[in-house]
């Protein structure tokens, strides 16, 4: 497998095509490889492949499905060196942070195999009536750049198990990892049941607007999602989206503020910040306020930033250079603005290269209405706000049109549970930072999406119920 060549893959073969394009590694500002731009031709060819696949894939039986899934995991991982390289290159993202992604994708393609597609069955005098699941037809995988491996094995695994045929597109950011994911395993499964096709910004709207696919599952922005909603509903798609988020993790006054503290910050700055579940508003309990916002300034002033490869580093580049200019201007509106910078303002571009690095920050109580405050900035910008009333900290964390996950830390889980409770948010992690579960489902509330993924609830995204009435 050569791991410096890459195609898109329709109808079972590698197909190139004239046009190219090229991610950039955000650690040196270099250009990686040229990949393939698909044309309205190749998605064409791969929808009308897939639709044929579809006839007899969907009728393939469950356990053989679930074995070639199974299959397609194991070689994945057999490749695992070579694919964390490509990964750290492709994001800029630490060795241990590409570790827990090619870890956790494995994990959740095995993990999606053991479930069993439920049939219910009720029975009276008249009738019996049967409902089951069965596969929806062909999905269209959009996927983004933070997390590009994981993010579409965890659309590609659950769709086969199901019984869909699945077209795959990557971010044009990270197109590498998921282009030879599909290399490695698209010649386990009959030809159009897995493809891929990494393209230009023509590419998504063609899918979701395409007559023959039944489904898009999307991941990325809110903007992105509401933009594919409207387009979708012209041909009544179904659509799974998994959007942006600001998560808020509430700490009560009752932590242990030592042990607490770098694990809030690891739940704020873990990948750059870079993570759709990252805290990105952090509330702290007045009686604590400041050596909690201190001994998080520590841990924050000794992270290392740099290149993955020149390892030991905590955090990587933001991947991509429109998103490192999305992110400067929180830090210009923080400094316009007059807010507390805790760590100091410290230069972005370390003094080597040309790599799309910035410092961690920690902005100290702005107010609510403040674009840090109230806006995803995803990347390692991220403010502290003290809190003495529940109630009221609760309104606040409610208080935004997103709804994706959210933290609370305190030794009193009973208190945490209640906190966590009254939060309207699809996930909530109790002292952890966020670590979605494959067997977990996860969604988010508000315009943090529609429906979503792993678990039961998330294999079942991918059919169709149907109910057969037998009368007696
Ligand atoms: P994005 O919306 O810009 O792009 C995501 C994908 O959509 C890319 O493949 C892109 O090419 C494609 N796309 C863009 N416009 C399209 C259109 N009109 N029709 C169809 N496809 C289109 O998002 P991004 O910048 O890649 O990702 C970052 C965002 O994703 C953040 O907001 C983050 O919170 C969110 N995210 C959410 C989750 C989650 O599970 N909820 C996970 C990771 C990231």
């Amino acid at each position: 497998m050569d791991f410096s060549r890459f195609s898109n893959i329709v109808n079972g073969l590698p197909r190139d095509s004239k046009a190219t394009y090229h991610g950039t590694n955000p650690a040196t500002g270099e250009a990686l490889y040229d990949v393939p731009c698909a044309s309205e031709q190749d998605l064409d060819d791969a929808v009308a492949s897939a639709h044929k696949a579809f006839a007899s894939w969907s009728k393939t039986d469950f356990e053989q499905r679930c074995r070639l899934v199974k299959d397609f995991a194991q070689a994945f991982l057999s490749y695992e060196a070579p694919m964390k390289d490509l990964l750290m290159k492709e994001t800029g993202k630490p060795r241990y942070m590409a570790d827990i992604e090619i870890r956790g994708s494995y994990a959740s393609m095995i993990g999606t195999t053991t479930w069993t597609l439920p049939v219910e069955t009720i029975e009276d005098d008249t009738k019996s009536a049967t409902v089951r699941y069965v596969p929806l037809g062909v999905v269209g995988a959009i996927c983004p750049w933070n997390f590009p491996l994981s993010l579409s094995l965890s659309k590609i695994a659950p769709a086969l198990v199901a019984g869909c045929c699945v077209i795959v597109k990557p971010s044009p950011f990270t197109p590498y990892t998921t282009l030879k994911a599909v290399e490695i395993g698209h010649s386990l499964f009959p030809p159009g049941v897995l493809q891929v096709l990494g393209g230009d910004d023509k590419l998504g709207p063609r899918m979701v607007s395409h007559p023959d696919i039944q489904k898009i599952s999307f991941t990325g922005s809110i903007p992105t999602g509401k933009k594919i909603m409207e387009v979708a509903a012209r041909t009544l798609k179904r659509v799974t989206l998994e959007l942006g988020g600001n998560d808020a993790a509430i700490v009560c006054p009752d932590v242990d503020i030592e042990k607490t503290a770098p694990a809030v910050v690891q739940a704020a700055f873990a990948n750059s910040g870079q993570i759709c579940v990252n805290s990105k508003r952090i509330y702290v309990h007045e009686s604590i306020y400041k050596p909690f916002l201190s001994a998080m300034a520590s841990v924050v002033k000794k992270m290392k930033v740099g290149d993955p490869f020149d390892e030991p580093i905590d955090l990587g580049p933001i991947q991509n250079s429109m998103q490192f200019d999305k992110v400067q201007e929180y830090f210009a509106d923080c400094e316009e603005k007059g807010y507390e910078f805790v760590t100091g303002r410290r230069e972005c571009r370390p003094a080597k290269g040309k790599g799309f690095f910035v410092q961690p920050t920690i902005i100290a109580n702005p107010p609510n209405n403040s674009r840090v405050m109230a806006e995803e900035p995803f990347g390692p910008i991220v403010p502290v706000q003290p809190w003495s009333d529940e109630a009221d900290v609760i309104e606040r964390t409610n208080d935004t049109n997103t709804g994706l996950g959210a933290s609370v830390w305190a030794k009193d889980v009973e208190r945490a549970e209640r906190i966590a409770r009254q939060l309207d948010v699809g996930s909530i992690y109790i002292n952890s930072p966020s670590r979605p579960d494959w067997r977990v489902y996860f969604s988010g509330h508000k315009e943090s999406g529609i429906g979503g993924e792993r678990g039961l609830q998330g294999l079942l995204a991918y059919c169709n119920a149907q109910a057969v009435h037998i009368y007696k």
